[in-house]
């Protein structure tokens, strides 16, 4: 049940100063971060990154935006935690998050116009979407040893 997910905070976010506001939901929500850092990611990392997604149309946007400034990567962990990110994160496409996600209160972007555009979607936030994803992108991003074992108070309220 206790689950590790990596969060990005896109260069949008951090470009628009939302950096602590977004970190004060996660911590809000009683969920620990055990691992952060800021990283100017290259071509090549936003290739291993966006693996499953650089053959697609979108993706030459995608890249120049991931890439356009550094980003806050972050590996949190707690109950559920990949599933409970995703709900405080959003939908996606920001013109369909729902107002209290993170996407839905800080950006209002749609697929159709950043496609007519040719940019990226900003939509500020990244979250890992299964199990199988954060394993593969919380070791992507960071060692063994940039990752921390310390307890949060919330942690005595989940004793038995
Ligand atoms: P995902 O792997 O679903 O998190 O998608 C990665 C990122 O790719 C999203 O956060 C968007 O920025 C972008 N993206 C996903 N699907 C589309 C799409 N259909 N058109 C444009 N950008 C997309």
């Amino acid at each position: 049940m206790i689950q590790r997910t990596l969060v990005l905070i896109k260069p949008d976010g951090v470009q628009r100063a939302l950096i602590g506001r977004i970190i004060q939901r996660f911590e809000d929500a009683g969920l620990k971060i055990i691992g952060m850092k800021m990283v100017w990611v290259d071509s090549d990392f936003a290739k291993k990154h966006y693996s499953e997604h650089v053959q697609k149309d979108f993706y030459k946007s995608l890249e120049e935006f991931i890439t356009l400034g550094p980003v806050v990567a972050m590996v949190i962990e707690g109950v559920y935690a990949i599933e409970v990110v995703r709900k405080l994160v959003g939908p996606t496409e920001p013109r369909s998050a729902p107002p209290g996600t993170i996407r839905g209160d800080f950006a209002h972007m749609s697929y159709d116009f950043s496609d007519s555009k040719g940019i990226g979607l900003k939509n500020i936030i990244h979250a890992s979407s299964s199990e199988e994803d954060a394993k593969r992108e919380i070791s992507l991003w960071f060692s063994d040893d940039e990752l921390h074992s310390y307890k949060v108070v919330h942690e005595i309220h989940s004793m038995g």
